[in-house]
């Protein structure tokens, strides 16, 4: 799934520019131990501006607007680093230690920001087995599944008020890592 969210442009949350340090008023939500941190690793820490941290109005429709709240649960967050190393990092606040690195879900937050990132690029995907006049209608719904099914297609579940519908989507965007 973390790939994925790769291949769907997402970026690490760890990065986010308000993550290891303040940022225009919002956190830090990571209290460093620098001196933990493999060199190899620092530049995952080091923040950037290309993790999403939110946007601005995109139009009518918009699922999200304005800042977007740290994603502690979001399966593009690296973990602690586990194993006997001593850990890179403490959440702000601690509770959400035990919550970063997960991989077993699209948070809420992650699901709101791939809706938020393709509403505002809809003309960089391509959609099949679905008539053009439904696409607003499902841009808008909540997005329940995403299956890769081949390197070139991606299958996406919305969910719409009466019900769910699948649909196949062409990726065009090529930022796919592999770490
Ligand atoms: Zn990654």
């Amino acid at each position: 799934m973390h790939e994925i969210g790769h291949c769907l442009g997402m970026h690490h949350t760890q990065k986010r520019a308000d993550g290891s340090q303040e940022y225009f008023g919002h956190g830090p939500h990571l209290k460093m131990y620098w001196e933990n941190v493999a060199s190899t690793w620092v530049g995952q820490y080091t923040p950037d501006n290309r993790p999403y941290t939110g946007s601005g109005y995109e139009g009518e429709g918009d699922v999200h607007v304005g800042y977007a709240p740290y994603d502690f649960e979001s399966i593009m967050h690296y973990p602690r680093q586990g194993g006997a190393a001593a850990p890179y990092y403490d959440t702000v606040p601690s509770s959400y230690n035990s919550v970063v690195g997960q991989r077993w879900h699209l948070s809420a937050g992650d699901i709101l920001q791939i809706q938020d990132m393709y509403n505002c690029k809809r003309h960089r995907f391509q959609v099949q087995e679905l008539p053009t006049s439904e696409a607003p209608e499902w841009l808008l719904a909540e997005v329940r599944q995403i299956t890769i099914t081949t390197s070139a297609w991606t299958t996406v579940t919305f969910q719409k008020p009466f019900g769910e519908v699948t649909v196949r989507i062409a990726l065009q965007n090529d930022r796919c890592n592999s770490n």
